[in-house]
Order: structure tokens, then sequence, then C-alpha cells
């Protein structure tokens, strides 16, 4: 339990209290239980977008990898085959 100060009078309510005990402000719980999801959700969207992120990362670095593997063959293939040629 946290006390807080009420946003109408600034006096020193409990957060689980339902409404302010000095001017019967009523602290709105449901507004903070949304928040509470809102950050939640912010959280996970942005855990998701990091994993997206990496993939997309691995993924890059998979293809430049076999980029340059392709490319290191068709070097290869190609000297093979003008040395043959020379021959
Ligand atoms: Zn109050």
């Amino acid at each position: 339990m946290a006390l807080i100060s009420c946003p109408e009078c600034a006096g020193v309510v409990s957060d689980k209290a339902p409404n302010c005990p000095h001017c019967g402000f009523i602290i709105e719980q449901q507004i903070s239980a949304e928040e509470e999801v809102e950050i939640i959700r912010a959280e996970e969207k942005a855990e998701k977008d990091r994993k997206k992120e990496e993939a997309i990362k691995k993924a890059e670095r998979k293809t430049t990898l076999f980029g340059l593997i392709l490319l290191i063959i068709s070097i290869s293939v190609i000297i093979i085959s003008m040395f043959a040629a020379t021959r």
C-alpha cells in the first residue's frame, strides 16, 4: 500500500482508497489499471519489435553470408574455367 496525493485537494490518500477521505474525490482505479495495461502493452510491443529487429538482422546476416559464399564459388568457377581454357 502506498500513499498518493489527491489530484483534487492534494491531501494524502491511500492508493487503495476508492475516494479521497478529505474531499471525496473519486480516485479512478479504473484509469490507473487501464494505464497499467497500456504500459504492459507498450512493453510487449517494444519487446516484439526488438525481437523482430533481431530476426531481421539475423536474416540479413545469413543473406550476406550466403551471398559471400555464392560470390566466392562463382569467382572460383570463373578462375577454374579460365585455367581450363588456357590449358
Ligand atoms: Zn481530496
